[in-house]
């Protein structure tokens, strides 16, 4: 089968020929009908050597969806044909996090080497992809595979992050993105579809600013020093109650911490391995800060009725296999408008 791998540190993503896996016992195949390119793989392609730890060849794509087609021994609850999505943040599944359904915030996966397909274990970017259990699987129904795939990660990542940030963003209350791209222009939906709040996006790129716009920001800013006054002035001097922060840089995360309100809150969801400075002067007064990671399972489910319900889509660019290096170079380059997803 096909597959694109990332082959050796420093290099590029490939398309490769490699054998079709089959499924060991509790394994479920999939024939994958979509994959979605994250930034997070660019996060891995960019580690030096020392601190590369995902495997090398490593098939790529964490964001997946297929139709189950072979069944390990002993698999019950999923038939051949059944369209499902994959959630990713695999855990031990026997842990207290995993028995509420927050698999991402297992504390034992690493050390019983259990990881995510695409950041670990062979990932979707492949005709075939292997499922480790069957609790891994959502019924995709009659969703779109590719309209819908991104939202494993790119939905359910910015959903995550706004729920446990709920009770900060009634009626009248103030968010704000900062970052309008795969992840950001479905955060600011959600914030549509289950907060009150007024949306403030703040991006570098102008393209991404009428993307936000287009998906239903109220306001969209060029992220820069000046965007801090503007927060103010637009909230009455009392800033945003909750800034969902999709970079992650130094300066992005300053203008989060210099534009939250008081006993607001500060999600940190780009990995773009910036400093924010924190100390009881630094933010203010009940301020939190937060770096969530991916999402719950049940918040899977979630998602993906938001979608059947029409209340968030994902914007796609959709990709042949072969094309997957070129999209990953636009990716690269901030040229995708929402997400790249391949169709092996
Ligand atoms: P993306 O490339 O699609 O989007 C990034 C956006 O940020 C682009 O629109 C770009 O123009 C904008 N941007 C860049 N610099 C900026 C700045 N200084 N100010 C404002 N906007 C700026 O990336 P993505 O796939 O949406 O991922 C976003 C981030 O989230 C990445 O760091 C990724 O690794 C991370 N991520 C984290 C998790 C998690 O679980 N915490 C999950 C998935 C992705
Ligand atoms: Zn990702
Ligand atoms: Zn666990």
């Amino acid at each position: 089968m096909r597959a694109v791998q990332y082959l050796s540190v420093g290099g590029g993503p490939e398309v490769v020929e490699i054998p079709t896996p089959d499924p060991g016992p509790g394994q479920i195949r999939l024939e994958v009908t979509a994959a979605g390119l994250c930034h997070s793989d660019w996060f891995v392609m960019g580690l030096p050597a020392e601190q590369y730890a995902y495997g090398l060849p490593l098939t790529l794509g964490h964001e997946g969806v297929g139709v189950v087609d072979a069944l390990g021994a002993g698999v019950t609850g999923v038939a051949e044909g059944d369209p499902v999505a994959v959630y990713g943040p695999w855990g031990c599944g026997l842990c207290h996090a995993c028995a509420r359904g927050a698999e991402n915030y297992c504390p034992r996966a690493g050390s019983l080497g259990i990881a995510p397909p695409g950041l670990g274990a062979p990932g979707a970017l492949a005709e075939h992809l292997i499922v480790d259990d069957v609790r891994h699987l959502v019924p995709l129904g009659d969703l779109d595979p590719v309209a819908t795939v991104s939202l494993t990660d790119a939905g359910l990542t910015p959903y995550h992050a706004i729920v446990s940030s709920l009770s900060a963003l009634p009626a009248g209350s103030t968010a704000v993105v900062i970052g309008a791209g795969g992840l950001g222009h479905v955060g600011i939906q959600i914030l549509r579809a289950i907060t009150g709040a007024t949306v403030i996006a703040l991006d570098i790129s102008e393209e991404k600013l009428a993307l936000a716009k287009d998906v239903g920001a109220h306001h969209a800013l060029p992220s820069n020093a000046e965007a801090v006054d503007a927060i103010r002035e637009m909230t009455g001097g009392v800033g945003a109650q909750a800034v969902f922060d999709f970079v992650g840089a130094t300066p992005t995360l300053e203008i989060a911490r210099q534009s939250v309100a008081l006993d607001g809150v500060v999600q940190i969801v780009g990995i773009g391995g910036g400093v924010m400075t924190t100390g009881f002067f630094a933010t203010p007064f009940g301020a939190s800060v937060r770096a969530p990671y991916w999402g719950m399972r049940s918040e899977l489910m979630e998602v993906l009725d938001l979608a059947r319900a029409g209340a968030i889509h994902v914007e796609v660019e959709r990709y042949g296999i072969e094309q997957a290096p070129e999209a990953y170079q636009r990716l690269h380059d901030g040229a995708v408008r929402g997400r790249a997803v391949v169709v092996p």
